[in-house]
Order: C-alpha cells, then sequence, then structure tokens
C-alpha cells in the first residue's frame, strides 16, 4: 500500500513538476538554432585501451564551459548525430564534480586550480588556497622533476585557466602580475593571446598602467618571442612565446588555429627525453555560452577538437602519453530541445548567461587512462595526475613564509 503511495506520488511530480513549468521560467529560456550537418563524418579511429607502462608526457585539456551539450552540438553541427568528433573518440569517459570551496558554481580560476593543484579554493583566486597560500601546481613539479612544460591557450595568455597552472595571486583580474609571473615561470612554449600586458602603457594596444615592456624580459630570459603565426612555425627554439593577438583571440578567422598552436608546442617540447606536461585550453567555448551565441560555441568547440585530433595522432605515436580531455564548468546551461525533423533544424535552449553546477565529461586515453573511469571530483582529477606522475607530497601548500 505504501509503495503504491509512493508510485503514485512519483507519477504526480513527474506529470505536474515536468509538463507546467511557471511563465517566469519559460521566460528565462533563450532559444537558438543549430542546423544538423547532413553527411555523417567519423573523425577517426576509436581508440582502445593501452597497456599500462611508465607515463612520459601529460597532455592536460580544458574546454572551459564546456558540458556534454556543448560538444553534442559541435558533433551534430560538425559531423552528424551518427558522427564522431576526436573528442568522442577517447576510450574512457567519466563525470567530474566542479564546486568551489565557497559556491556551488566555480569561476575558471577556481576551477582550473583544483586541476593543477589538486585543491578547492575561493572563486576568483589562482593557484592559493582560502588563506592565501601557495599551492605548488602540477607544472612546477613536472618542472622540478625535468619535464619541459607547456601552456596554450586562445584566451590571453593571463587568462585564470593558464594562470592557474604557472602563476600565483590572490584574483584572476591582476592581468600584468600574472603577466610579470608567467616571464619568471620557467614554462617552456606559452602560446595565445594576451600582448596587452606584455607591453607598456604608451603602445599601441597595452592594457597596462605601467611603463613596463615584458617583450625583453622575455628574450633575457632565454625566449624566443613571436607575434605571428608564419614566425611560430619556423621558430626552433625549445622555449617560445607566441602572444598572437591583444586580448582574447579571434573566434572566426583564428591565425594560428588552437590546432596548429598544439601541434607547434607538441613538437617542441617532445625533444625532452624526461617528457612534458602541457596544458591545452579551449577557452572561448565558454565565452559562447556567456553570450548564448550557438555559432560561437558551435565554432569553439571545433577549433578545441581539432586540436585535440592532433593530440590523438601524437599520443598513438608516442604510446607513453596520457591524455586528459575534461572542462573547468558548464556555461550556459545549454541544452538540446526539438528538432525540425523537415530541415534538421535544433533547437538550443540556454537557461543561464552565467556559469552552473553541472558536472561535467572527462575523456581520457594512453597508459591508466581507465583511473579516470567515474564520477570524480575535479581535485581528484589533479591528484590522480600527481600520483601517476609519481610526484609525491600533492596537494602540498607552502606557508606564507616559505
Ligand atoms: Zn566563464
Amino acid at each position: 500500500m505504501k509503495n503504491f503511495y509512493l508510485l503514485t506520488l512519483a507519477f504526480t511530480l513527474l506529470i505536474f513538476g515536468c509538463n507546467t513549468p511557471s511563465s517566469s521560467e519559460k521566460d528565462v529560456l533563450i532559444t537558438e538554432q543549430l542546423v544538423v550537418a547532413s553527411e555523417t563524418t567519423i573523425k577517426g579511429q576509436r581508440l582502445s585501451l593501452v597497456a599500462n607502462q611508465p607515463i612520459k608526457n601529460v597532455i592536460f585539456m580544458i574546454g572551459d564551459g564546456t558540458g556534454i551539450a556543448q560538444l553534442y552540438s559541435g558533433q551534430l553541427q560538425e559531423v552528424g548525430p551518427d558522427g564522431y568528433l576526436h573528442a568522442q573518440r577517447l576510450p574512457i569517459t567519466g563525470i567530474v564534480k566542479t564546486h568551489a570551496q565557497d559556491d556551488l558554481i566555480t569561476d575558471s580560476a577556481s576551477g582550473a586550480t583544483a586541476f593543477s593543484c589538486g585543491i578547492k579554493t575561493y572563486n576568483g583566486v589562482i593557484a592559493q588556497d582560502s588563506e592565501g597560500n601557495e599551492c605548488v601546481t602540477l607544472m612546477e613539479l613536472a618542472q622540478q622533476a625535468g619535464m619541459s612544460t607547456g601552456l596554450v591557450a586562445t584566451s590571453g595568455v593571463t587568462h585564470a585557466t593558464p594562470a592557474s597552472f604557472a602563476t600565483h595571486i590572490d584574483s584572476r583580474n591582476k592581468y600584468s602580475e600574472i603577466a610579470e609571473q608567467l616571464v619568471e615561470s620557467k614554462v617552456d612554449i606559452i602560446l595565445g593571446g594576451g600582448l596587452e600586458y606584455f607591453i607598456p602603457s604608451d603602445s599601441a594596444g597595452s592594457n597596462r598602467d605601467d611603463q613596463l615592456n615584458l617583450l625583453p624580459s622575455l628574450t633575457e630570459q632565454g625566449y624566443s618571442v613571436v607575434l605571428d603565426r608564419q614566425a611560430m612555425m619556423e621558430e626552433d627554439s625549445d622555449q617560445i612565446v607566441g602572444l598572437f593577438s591583444p586580448s582574447g583571440m579571434p573566434s572566426e578567422n583564428r591565425i594560428p588555429s588552437l590546432a596548429e598552436m598544439t601541434g607547434k608546442a607538441v613538437e617542441s617540447l617532445s625533444s625532452n627525453d624526461n617528457g612534458f606536461f602541457l596544458m591545452v585550453e579551449g577557452s572561448q567555448i565558454d565565452w559562447g555560452g556567456h553570450a548564448n551565441e550557438t555559432p560561437y560555441v558551435v565554432r569553439e568547440v571545433k577549433d578545441f577538437d581539432d586540436a585535440i585530433g592532433v593530440v590523438l595522432t601524437f599520443a598513438e605515436q608516442n604510446p607513453g602519453t596520457l591524455v586528459i580531455v575534461t572542462a573547468d564548468h558548464e556555461t550556459g546551461g545549454m541544452t538540446i530541445n526539438g528538432v525540425n525533423q523537415e530541415n534538421n533544424v535544433v533547437d538550443i535552449a540556454w537557461t543561464s548567461t552565467g556559469h552552473t553546477g553541472t558536472p561535467i565529461p572527462l575523456m581520457a586515453y594512453g597508459p591508466y587512462a581507465v583511473e579516470f573511469s567515474g564520477w570524480w571530483d575535479n581535485t581528484d582529477i589533479g591528484k590522480k595526475v600527481a600520483d601517476l606522475l609519481g610526484f609525491e607530497n600533492f596537494p602540498l601548500i607552502l606557508s606564507q613564509e616559505d
């Protein structure tokens, strides 16, 4: 009898709870449309599990603001419902919970610090705990282990996600100081936008409020500085900073593409026999989400996916390479609604212009990839990578006196 009552209650909730949204709930939905590809494309062979062996290289790829709906929208438009993106070829999938220390909804600084340091912190904080103590990042431990390191992003390189792997500061908005820290970071390859914080305030396009010119400082540190695609392609130094736009890189006609920057980074970093740690961010999937612009999101998913293709090719040819593709959080509360069967147009609905708390997908390939299967907290991902690379003493918080 009790069971029957519960069943009736469940049905009532199902019928009235799901089918009668209030008008105010309806009002917040923003709907856009997406045209589904008529031809199916498979971007490559689905990859198999590989035998475990010591991990030499880690390529950690973050699609900022990339939930399942963002990836699936990219799939629908790019390769059709039956196709597969590169992101969907990795054999292991996991799900990652993303909350920050002070908020169920994370920002990119706290989200990336969870990966880079294996700790929860406040939103807006870059590789520090909530008390202002620095945490040691995976990238810094990789450097100590003699590995080469790289950061590639389509935002400015001083943006929260790349910054959280190589700098430490109490606010993600202190871009000028983050740029100064990047100069000293000893990260071998840094590619993306963000020239505005490396040039003095009287230079065109500068966003600094002082006269510091960090480009000569980079050269003094041993970097070759490149400012366009051709110079990047021709540069054979193993320490390169490439700054290809004042702020975030253009979304349309992006030159170089994320795939080209990623290919250059992998080519350069792989000359180190001790291996490398590379972080690649598809930064602007998040920006398309904030704008509730489906075409922006889909374009950015394609750019990110092309870079995943480059990475998977490298990983197949270099079997000690662990590839992780994930996100810091979902942006926009994006979902896939109805489809018009006649013209293959899908309605996309957006429920927010901010980040959401929806857990995000993770895909993995390479030795020990299977370790990432299942539900995890975002901090667990950083801890697992540290463990697999043999970095003991992680997470590691330095007290302010250290
Ligand atoms: Zn965002």
